[in-house]
């Protein structure tokens, strides 16, 4: 076994302190990573407190990992060592069942192996996620990074990154597009700087007008103001696709309003309390209201090769370790822009 030195929440809701487990020597499948950097997500913070129940502690998170490859199991095939590889929120699946053999494992029908707060498919062993100095992964669940990417800007990806690229190219968004993003946090940013580089019009929509600047400064070529009415009469029936990264309450209806004939709307952000949504939202114009969830480990690398092509990577704010409960309050302040990574040298 590996001693592994790591920044843990020992009980729900506790700061994040150093702590030390023991990582599985690599099998002859694994990729042994020694970890750069690690995004802070807001799901992070969800999870450390179990907010969304029956979380396994003493809980390490970080699913937005980075790093070199520092060994590999006999049969590894795609890495080799000193590659930059990484592992995002999923380190395995059945690999079996429908969703997975289609290269969804998020839905894998006996739960994926998440990166962390999970077991591995022996559903016994706890999953430890990046607030580590090194990860062992099977290599069909690890990812290689394109060496055009920074490497800290390039973390955020792994979570961010997918879950607003995966809706993007699903609703296949192209040149010409209108996609309007809500929200312009870690996940919005992603929106704006993908939907942008894949050729579409990209509009925030946004409760702060301090965000106007940014927002077209990563790519935006509109900006709306979602808390004067006025915008939503402005942009009525304007776009093919909402992408809502908000989690905070809000009214679907009004953002449904917004979506032109067959367009839809789909959210990535998780407000705390069900939604209601009118009929009229959605049989007026034919819309569809919809969800997306990360995406599969085959369309992260595809996320991973475009953002590399267009030179595309997060907003970043690179934080020593020690720093991270401080990080935890400003990310529930939206005091970041537009993610927090973990340096891990400092650990
Ligand atoms: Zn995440
Ligand atoms: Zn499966």
């Amino acid at each position: 076994m590996l001693r592994t030195k790591a920044y843990a929440a020992l009980t729900p809701g506790a700061p994040l302190v150093p702590w030390e487990f023991d990582r599985r020597d690599p099998g002859e499948r694994d990729v042994l990573i020694d970890i750069e950097y690690c995004g802070v997500c807001h799901s992070d913070i969800h999870q450390a407190r179990d907010e969304w129940g029956g979380a396994l502690f003493p809980m390490v998170p970080g699913h937005e990992i980075i790093g070199r490859v520092a060994k590999v199991g006999a049969k590894v095939t795609r890495f080799k060592v000193g590659d930059r590889a990484g592992v995002g929120c999923m380190v395995d699946s059945c690999r079996d069942c429908a969703p997975c053999r289609r290269g969804l494992e998020q839905f894998c029908v006996k739960g994926a192996a998440f990166s962390y707060n999970s077991t591995e498919m022996d559903r016994k062993t706890p999953t430890y996620g990046g607030y580590s100095k090194r990860i062992a992964c099977d290599e069909a669940f690890t990812l290689k990074i394109p060496s055009s990417l920074d490497p800290a800007g390039a973390a955020p990806l792994l979570c961010a990154g997918i879950t607003t690229y995966s809706p993007l190219r699903h609703w296949k968004v192209g040149k010409g597009s209108k996609v309007g993003v809500v929200g312009l946090g870690g996940l919005g940013h992603m929106a704006v700087k993908l939907g942008a580089a894949m050729g579409a019009e990209v509009t925030m929509l946004s409760t702060s007008p301090s965000k106007e600047g940014d927002a077209r400064r990563l790519g935006a070529a509109g900006f709306g103001l979602t808390t004067d009415p006025a915008t939503f009469k402005r942009l009525a029936g304007r776009f093919d696709l909402i992408i809502d990264t908000i989690s905070a309450p809000h009214d679907y209806n009004a953002y449904l309003s917004m979506v032109t004939i067959d367009g839809a709307m789909v959210v990535v952000g998780v407000p705390p309390a069900p939604t209601p949504v009118h009929a009229f939202s959605l049989i007026q114009g034919r819309r569809t209201l919809a969800g997306s969830l990360i995406g599969g480990i085959p369309e992260t690398q595809e996320m991973l090769d475009f953002c590399g092509e267009h030179r595309i990577v997060s907003d970043v704010e690179v934080i020593p370790i020690a720093t991270i409960n401080e990080a935890y309050q400003r990310t529930l302040k939206s005091d970041v822009r537009y993610r927090f990574v973990i340096d891990l040298a400092t650990l």
